[in-house]
């Protein structure tokens, strides 16, 4: 297979300053993405950008580093608005734009519906140079006065398509007619339907196109699966998957150099036989750990794309993206390591919710289609924690010599203001202490009358309230922090409305909506019955 080593370049190559270098650097990146690579040299030199990407590319350090590098210190006020579709998104760009500013001196505030108005107003009068933000929620300031942007030398419209998708368009509009014409603007989008192209003819100035050319690619034929995961249950997932998978030697790749350590250490602590490798080891750091790979002293080796080019190895049987590839080509790249010289291999891949359009990207590019598989069940994960915790106890038992607690604990009992069963659950839920908390089982919503995949919620508003199917979107979507297209089936009645949702996002949006208000009323959500 050809190797994609087809100018690499670093980010150094890029012309940035020391401080952003510095940045990237402590967040764990070693290279630019493929998206990264293309946009930032065109945003640094002052053109408009229309960049087709969507989330898992490195899109937004593609625009969030070139604004950092733009921004004036000598003046005061918003220089750069960044729009977002939720507010899940607003806060991991403003996080991320944060990092790469870090030594930077800028200030970051995210502004999105849901928060306390009064106390974002307090944010944006103790000044600011970036915001990032939810159109409606951006308006609003703007409206009040709260909000100025007449120093705003650069606009970035991220997810377009989705802020398109959630009706946002026409406030998009709005909020750009209230900017300086004098600016950058760097539009990104998954996809380019046409009123997103008439969103570009009109607002931006011969905007550069940059998207990630699928290249001619061989893929090997090797067994190909994905699971979806919550990104706060990643790790619990890839060790059900671990422990339910027949792994001898299995390569995991994770993006960053920060994400390899942290993963390769959580999988130790788990006891697995899993070590890390990336760019900030010496050569016979990276040499002793090839060597216990190869001869099975290790059986899960850790490794971003960087670390991982270039190494041929025998009899590896898994590769597991455990962060999906920035682009096609490092897909294939990556499970090109397993089923070697016609031996079988099978090659996983983890994604969450938002991360579907960059899945179905590289299918596309590959032309094949890679097949779901469930999860083995959080209940199964939370179960076996259950075990494990029950062990330790046992052991701690076994071995006696509790002399110091055994006095304590008999105080406890003995002053009777606690249960025996009370009292052991708390000494149970101390001894986790840092550990990973028992993932939360999502709720079983029974038979609600949904698609397969699906659960069908009730909610106490409709056409009487002037509901429009936007507006459920709009609100499950900034709500839950979720994609508005991952939305079913919904059915607006006079008093009521029913929507589905995809089964392991239910228990997130059930939650999330039960504080939320649409039209000024308050949402009463519950799983609907079947008819
Ligand atoms: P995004 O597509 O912007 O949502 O980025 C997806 C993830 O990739 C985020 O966690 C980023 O921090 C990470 N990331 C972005 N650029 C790079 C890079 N050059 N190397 C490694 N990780 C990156």
């Amino acid at each position: 297979m050809a190797e994609t080593e087809a100018a690499k370049v670093t980010f150094k190559d890029l012309g940035l300053s020391d401080r952003v270098l510095r940045a990237l650097e402590d967040m764990g990146f070693e290279e630019p993405s493929p998206i990264q690579a293309r946009a930032i040299p065109l945003l640094l030199a002052g053109h408009d950008v229309i960049g087709q990407a969507q989330t898992g590319t490195g899109k937004t350090a593609a625009f969030g580093v070139p604004i950092v590098e733009r921004l004036d210190p000598k003046v005061r006020g918003v220089q750069a608005l960044v729009l977002t579709p939720t507010r899940e998104l607003a806060i991991q760009v403003a996080e991320e734009i944060g990092r790469i500013g870090k030594y930077s001196r800028i200030r970051v505030v995210p502004i999105y519906g849901g928060q306390n108005i009064e106390r974002q107003i307090r944010l944006l009068r103790m000044g600011t140079e970036v915001v990032v933000g939810t159109p409606g929620r951006i308006m609003d300031h703007i409206r009040r006065g709260t909000l100025k942007l007449d120093k705003v030398r650069m606009l970035v419209l991220d997810e377009a398509d989705e802020m398109l998708d959630m009706g946002f368009i026409d406030d998009i509009e709005w909020i750009i007619q209230n900017l300086p014409t004098e600016r950058q603007t760097a539009l990104f989008s998954a996809t380019m339907p046409d009123e997103i192209k008439g969103l570009a003819t009109r607002y931006m100035r011969s905007p550069q196109h940059v998207a990630v050319n699928p290249a001619q690619l061989t893929v090997p034929q090797i067994e190909q699966y994905f699971y979806e995961v919550r990104p706060t249950l990643k790790v619990e997932a890839l060790c059900r998957i671990l422990d339910t998978e027949n792994v001898e030697r299995g390569i995991i790749f994770c993006r960053t150099k920060k994400g390899v350590d942290e993963l390769a250490e959580a999988l130790q602590r788990r006891g697995y036989l899993a070590e890390g490798i990336h760019g900030d080891m010496n050569q016979a750091q990276r040499n002793r750990v090839m060597a216990r790979f190869k001869e099975g002293q290790i059986e899960l080796l850790v490794a971003t794309d960087v670390a991982a080019r270039g190494l041929d190895i025998e009899g590896v049987t898994h590769v597991i993206n455990f962060d999906i590839p920035q682009d096609a080509e490092s897909y294939v790249h990556r499970i090109g390591r397993t089923g070697r010289a016609g031996r079988s291999g099978t090659a996983l891949t983890l994604i969450t919710s938002r991360e579907f359009p960059q899945l179905r990207l590289i299918e596309r590019t590959i032309r094949q289609r890679i097949q779901r598989r469930p999860l083995p069940s959080l209940a199964d994960v939370a179960e076996r924690q259950r075990e494990v915790l029950k062990e330790r106890l046992l052991r701690v038992l076994s071995r006696g010599k509790l002399g110091f607690y055994q006095d304590l604990a008999r105080e406890l009992l003995d002053s009777e203001d606690f249960a025996a069963e009370e009292l052991l659950a708390a000494a149970l839920k101390l001894a986790m202490g840092e550990a990973e908390p028992v993932p939360e089982v999502p709720t079983r919503f029974g038979e609600t009358g949904a698609e397969p995949g699906f659960v069908r919620f009730f909610l106490n508003i409709g056409r009487a309230q002037g509901v429009q199917p936007a507006d459920i979107v709009r609100s499950i979507a900034t709500q839950a922090g979720v994609p508005g297209s991952i939305v079913g089936k919904i059915d607006i009645y006079d008093r009521f409305t029913f929507v589905e949702v995809p089964e392991d996002v239910a228990a997130q949006v059930l939650t999330a909506m039960q504080e939320s208000t649409i039209k000024g009323r308050t949402v009463n959500i519950e799983p609907a019955r079947k008819r």
